[in-house]
Order: C-alpha cells, then structure tokens, then sequence
C-alpha cells in the first residue's frame, strides 16, 4: 500500500496536466458546447491510466456516459462504482473572471477554471488512484466501475434511464459520490445524504400586452397577484405553510442527532463568507445545522414582471412569472409536494396561477451504520489526518437514483474545498487537496477490496 501512496504522491504533475487538458475542453451540458469532444477526451485520459472505458448513449440529444471499469484478478468479487459528471456550470459573467474560464492556470496551491473543482477535479483524482494501483500491481483490489455522466448540471434529467437501462452493467456494493466537501479547516466531510429538489414556475397573466401603469386603478397587475400568492407558501421563519407538505418527513434517528452534534459547524465563518447578520429564523448551532441536513426550503430562484431596467418607467406588466425550487428531505415524494402545491393554490383561490413543473426528484441518505461509511471515515483520517461525519448535504444530486435503482450505499468524499467558488467565477480546486484524496481514494479502494 505504502507503494502505491508513494506512485499517487509522485504524479502531482500528471494529476495536473490531465486536469488542466479537462479544463481547457469546455462541456457547458446547458448550452449543448463541447460535451461530445469533452466524453472523448475523458476517455482518453481512462485509457492512459488503463482504464477501460466506452462511451454510452439512450438517444439522441442525451449526452453520453462514458462508462469505465476494471476487473479485478485477485478479487472479482466486489465493486465500488465511482460516479462522476465530465459536464460544468456555464462562465459566465466573463468578467469577472481573473483569467480565462477554461484556461486552468495554476497559481500557487490552486488550479483555477469552470470545473476545476466542480467536477473535472474531483473525477482526476479518482481515475488517479485507480491508475497507482494499476501502475504498482497492475490489479485492482476489487472491480472499479466509472459511471460519468454529461447532464448533472442541467438536473441528470437522464441518469435515472441510464441506471435503467444498465442496471447490470452497473451493478456495484457501494457508490463513491461525484464530490465531497472540504471544511475551512481541511477536514473532509464525509457525506452520507443529499436533499431532494422540486423546481416549478408559477406565472400569472393579466391583460394580454403591458399597459401605462396609470391604468393600474381598472387593470389588475399580476405581479402583485403572484407576490400575494407565494406570500402564501411560506411563513417569514422558513417553515412552509403547504397542507400536509411535512407529512412523510422522516425524523433524524438517535444515531443522526448525534452525529450532526459532533459536526462542526462554524457559523461566524459561514456567515462572514456570504457577508450577512444572521440566518432564517434566526437559527443558532444545532438548529442551524439541522436545517442544513434536513429542513426541507421553499426559495425564490427569480422573479421575472414589468420593468427592472435603469431609470425609471411606468409600466403596468402583463405578465409575472416566478421560479421557486423546494429542497426536499427523505420520504418526500415529488410527485405527492406538486399536487399539494396546486391543492394548496387552489385552495387559496388562486386558481388563475399556471404551473409549469421542470424538475421533482427524491432525497436519499446512507445508514451511518453501514459497514461502508466506517471504511471510507479510516480513509479520510488517514489521509486528511481527521474527517467529519455528515447525515446529509443541504444540496441536491441524483443520489436517490443510485440507492433505488443499484441498491448500493453512496457516499461523498472529496477534494472540494468548501468556498472553492463553484458554479461562480474564479472556481478553482486546491493542488493540495486534490493529493490527499487520490490517496483516501486509494484507501478507500484498498479498504474496499478486504471484507
Ligand atoms: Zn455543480
């Protein structure tokens, strides 16, 4: 084992160059740019690792997955599935950049560009890892299997079909998740769940044209419409006012509450990186963090209605439209929260409000006393020297997917330090975070194999 850290540790510069090549590909999946060069491109840097890898597709229009695996000579009779997305956020604004988004210019410790951290880091490191092993034994101590896919930061509208479709060719015991978060004060957190997501727009349209806002004494203005209606939804302490909208949540176990209380959490950082007073509701310490493992949100992402340019102008809009995502928690189902929404407009008589539904999808958590998490907390400590225990991220990936469909626990661990900017400008993945964890990985993998 001490020879194959040795291998990982030594390649710093190959880690590098291979990720800055990835980088330096953009694949905006919502934009449709460069995501069949960048899966090309992935399966290049597989198979000089020594990867076997194919590139797979369910239709047209649907990016591929590049899909890899190894076979273990000496113990065949396991896999860890790694799954990884080769797509990024779009760049923009562009100027607020320092550098060229997809230029990968090291400066220092960091490594800057859309997808550095987010998640051409995070996947490096992982085919880093497998590559020691290959390169040192030439053998895998249990099967490897990479599932990455090209949608993930359009919502994985597809990865659910594709899990589908090759629920056996993706068979695994357990799932190491696309990203893992590092703490401000380096120690990786070791996350055991992600919330769900149910993304709708309510729109509501008045006079058929905008009208001179003089007109507001006969015309009845939508914007204030929707303003009155989403008011509705949610009380000023955060907690959602939708009829049964809490009736399937799942409360923490004895085993959660501990673990959220040994999680550090360190407010005043928190808050002095987004620069605000205080949080909704006013939360302190535990309350604080159970919200961010497990409070269930009702957020406006945008409100879109009359005119919002520089200066001034009376205009009475026609139309307004809004666009609110709820994080969901374990066991809510999308499907049952939309149709209390409409109930619940409806109910209100607001029954004028059209309802667009983009995107519902379920929460999932890993039992902390699966055998799993205490082989991927060794590595981390190992690795990082200690690590931390999170029940759940307060984020959303298709985590739920891979529990249902492969029937295998999933976990994140990785290298993306916490206020590494990603989905904004200047994102970068830090160099020396990115070392230790091809080593956890390398743990992870060699823990993995042993029973
Ligand atoms: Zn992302």
């Amino acid at each position: 084992m001490q020879k194959i850290l040795r291998y990982a540790d030594s390649h710093t510069g190959e880690l590098i160059s291979d990720l800055q090549l990835l980088i330096r590909q953009p694949s905006v999946s919502a934009k449709n740019e460069g995501i069949e060069k960048c899966a090309k491109l992935v399966q290049k840097i597989l198979k000089k690792s020594g990867i076997k890898s194919e590139v797979i597709r369910i239709g047209k229009n649907i990016a591929p997955v590049v899909y890899g695996e190894v076979k273990s000579k000496s113990n065949p009779y396991k896999t860890l599935l790694f799954y990884n997305h080769y797509d990024v956020q779009p760049a923009e604004p562009y100027d607020l950049w320092d550098d060229p988004p997809f230029s990968g210019r090291v400066r220092g410790n960091k490594i800057f560009g859309r997808g550095s951290a987010d998640d051409k880091g995070e996947l490096i490191t992982r085919i880093k890892a497998v590559e020691s092993f290959l390169k040192i034994n030439g053998d895998v101590p249990c099967n490897i299997k990479f599932v990455i896919e090209g949608e993930e930061e359009t919502g994985s509208a597809h990865i659910d079909q594709y899990l589908k479709k090759f629920k056996n060719k993706f068979s695994c015991d357990g799932v190491i998740w696309e990203f893992g978060y590092v703490d401000s004060k380096n120690r990786p957190v070791v996350g055991l769940g992600m919330k769900g997501l149910l993304f709708v727009e309510l729109s509501v349209r008045e006079a058929k044209r905008d009208a001179h806002s003089s007109l507001a004494v006969l015309i009845k203005n939508p914007a204030w419409r929707l303003i009155q209606a989403i008011n509705t939804l949610r009380d000023s302490q955060g907690k959602i006012l939708i009829k049964d909208w809490y009736k399937e949540v799942k409360p923490f176990t004895k085993t959660d509450l501990k673990l959220l209380q040994s999680e550090p959490f360190d407010a005043n950082a928190f808050r002095k990186e987004f620069g605000i007073k205080d949080f909704v509701g006013n939360k302190k310490g535990l309350e604080a963090k159970k919200a961010l493992a497990g409070a269930p949100t009702c957020n406006i992402a945008g409100f879109v209605s009359g005119y919002a340019g520089e200066g001034a102008k009376t205009v009475l809009p026609g139309h307004a439209l809004v666009k609110i995502d709820f994080r969901l928690v374990p066991e809510m189902d999308p499907k049952k929260q939309v149709a209390r929404l409409k109930k619940h407009l409806k109910s209100k008589g607001f029954d004028d409000i059209q309802i667009k539904v983009f995107h519902g999808e379920a929460a999932a958590r890993t039992n902390p006393s699966d055998p799993f998490v205490a082989k991927v907390k060794q590595s981390a400590d190992e690795s990082f020297g200690r690590s931390i225990v999170n029940v759940s991220n307060a984020g959303t990936g298709p985590m739920h997917s891979f529990v249902k469909i492969l029937n295998a626990p999933c976990i994140s661990i990785g290298s993306t330090y916490i206020f590494s900017r990603i989905h904004s400008p200047n994102e970068f993945a830090r160099i020396d975070l990115l070392k230790k964890t091809t080593k956890c990985m390398c743990l992870i993998i060699d823990k993995f194999g042993r029973n």
